[in-house]
């Protein structure tokens, strides 16, 4: 596992699996037969991409979906993967490469459309050439009453009683007819591990905040909650520490746990949360991998996290016996700037970071969220659901405004100076505060001078940050973080599209972070 923990990292640049993923590929690379229902979207390719790379010999993978097949090969071939595929699609040159890849055993993934099948000449040459796993894509098509039946799917439970090798089967059809009638016709009847989770973890609570007084709010949270067991998440090693001391001083059990910490002393700690009632443990996402606890309540996060698949991942570590968890996560416009500015600094080609600023955005979604936060949370996974009655929007619905002037002034404020200033500055302008910075560079002179009056420097602030969570503005740290629009934003400042955000936030937002951002 610990190498495809790395392989997800190298060659796929994800930073987390998904929901699901790790117990999928965990069972296929122990060469376990596997059924794996996931939603569309869920990314079931990776479960058999990831085993595919860290098994010897060839997997090969059985799709009817050529242009996906094509796409996928293209892809991972980008990566670095020695991938293929075999289908009507391909020109001679195309396969006369997938054999020669094949002979010379350098083939990790051959894909192939089922038609394939058909002809027992494809069979001898995959025992030949050592085909160690077969994936099916899709396995529904196997079913002869859905409206997907595909009759060569038939042979692939022959192949496989031939090949003798591990098969794992995935769909995104979940009812139980034609799970029964994947095991009968592709394991023999033989049942295989069988994943079939949704994504939704009911009985956890979701909430978020913004960040106004983090320490405080911290340790509102878990007053209100002594006695239980609970896990702070913090950005960097320093924060565990600080924030471990604070919680003792005001009489919880608390230790940090971090990577920078010895290994006894991790185990410690570790050996101490799984044995003690009540224990607050205060950690960098280094926490979390090998700890299981059913009885976690409850999981804070002092930052925001990297992704919505960390963010995921870490609160779900909450209630896994299936009582009631709660969950808080703080973010500010500082988390914001601090996450974009790690992507664009970072070592990745650039399309990789414009993936991981994709993340971020959708993570930025779910905290900025003007419904459920569940149904954006499952809806990023794939999930569609009906409002949950177990997030802060259900309990108390946030409150909407057509933002649209807003942020129009914003906008021509950002670029009347140039995209050269931070949101201090340029609320400075909007609200007709005439500061001595404002004085020397003229612009109290601009047009935009003071047209933001009615809205207080608190408003603005939360205006600014939903403003970044939407990737309408972002800081460029080649200017010392000062805001620029994004293409997004162009529709608005043209009029042609209108924005909704979040009032209660507005109204809520402290003076104190105004003045922050
Ligand atoms: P499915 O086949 O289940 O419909 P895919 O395998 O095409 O889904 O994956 C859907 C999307 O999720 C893809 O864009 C993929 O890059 C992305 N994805 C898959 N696994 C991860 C992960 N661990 N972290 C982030 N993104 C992921
Ligand atoms: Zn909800």
């Amino acid at each position: 596992m610990d190498r495809a923990a790395s392989l997800l990292h190298s060659v796929f640049g994800f930073p987390d699996f998904r929901p699901g993923q790790a117990e999928i590929v965990q069972a296929v690379l122990e060469g376990r037969n596997t059924l794996a229902i996931m939603p569309t979207g869920g990314g079931k390719s990776l479960c058999f991409q990831l085993p595919a790379l860290c098994r010897d010999g060839v997997t090969v993978v059985i799709s009817p979906l050529i242009a996906l097949m094509r796409d996928q090969v293209r892809a991972l071939k980008a990566a670095g993967v020695e991938a293929g595929a075999l289908t009507s699609g391909n020109t001679e040159e195309e396969t006369e490469e997938v054999f020669a890849a094949l002979d010379q055993g350098r083939l990790k993934l051959l894909y192939m459309a089922p038609e394939r099948l058909a002809s027992g000449a494809t069979a001898t040459l995959l025992r030949r050439v050592g085909c160690s796993l077969i994936a099916v894509d899709e396995a529904h098509c196997v079913s002869q009453w859905g409206h997907d039946f595909r009759p060569d799917y038939l042979r692939i439970g022959e192949l496989r009683r031939m090949l003798r090798v591990p098969l794992a089967a995935f769909t995104a059809t979940a009812d139980e007819e034609t799970r029964a009638e994947i095991v009968t016709r592709l394991f023999d009847g033989e049942a295989p591990a069988t994943f079939l989770r949704g994504f939704d973890r009911p009985n956890i609570h979701l909430a978020f905040a913004v960040k106004s007084t983090p320490r405080d709010q911290i340790l509102r949270f878990a007053a209100a909650r002594k006695g239980q067991s609970g896990i702070v998440y913090c950005g960097t090693r320093a924060k565990t520490e600080v924030l471990a001391q604070a919680l003792r001083e005001a009489g919880h059990p608390s230790v940090a746990y971090h990577g920078g910490m010895e290994a006894e002393a991790r185990r410690q700690v570790e050996i101490r949360f799984q044995r003690e009632d009540g224990l607050i443990v205060v950690a960098t996402v280094a926490f979390g991998m090998g700890i299981d606890k059913p009885d976690i309540r409850w999981v804070a996060h002092a930052d925001l996290p990297k992704s919505i698949e960390g963010y995921y991942q870490e609160i779900g570590r909450a209630g896994r016996d299936g009582s009631p968890a709660e969950t808080l996560t703080l973010y500010g416009p500082d988390d914001i700037r601090l996450r974009r500015s790690q992507i664009d600094e970072g070592a990745a080609p650039p399309d990789r970071k414009a993936a991981d600023h994709a993340r971020l955005n959708a993570l930025l979604g779910l905290a900025e969220a003007l419904k459920c936060r569940r149904q954006v949370l499952l809806g990023y996974f794939g999930e569609t659901a009906e409002p949950c009655g177990n997030c802060d929007l259900c309990d108390r619905p946030a409150q909407l405004f057509d933002a649209t002037e807003a942020v129009r002034k914003a906008l021509s404020a950002i670029l009347r100076t140039g995209e050269w200033f931070g949101a201090g500055h340029l609320i400075d302008i909007l609200t007709g505060n005439a500061t001595a910075k404002v004085r020397e560079r003229g612009h109290d002179q601009l047009p935009t001078y003071a047209v933001g009056r009615d809205l207080s420097k608190a408003a603005w602030g939360a205006v600014f940050r939903q403003m970044m969570g939407q990737d309408l503005v972002r800081p460029d740290p080649d200017r010392h973080g000062a805001l620029r629009m994004t293409e997004a934003a162009r529709p608005i400042l043209r009029g042609e599209a209108q924005i909704t955000l979040r009032r209660d936030t507005v109204a809520s937002a402290g003076e104190r972070e105004a003045v922050k951002a």
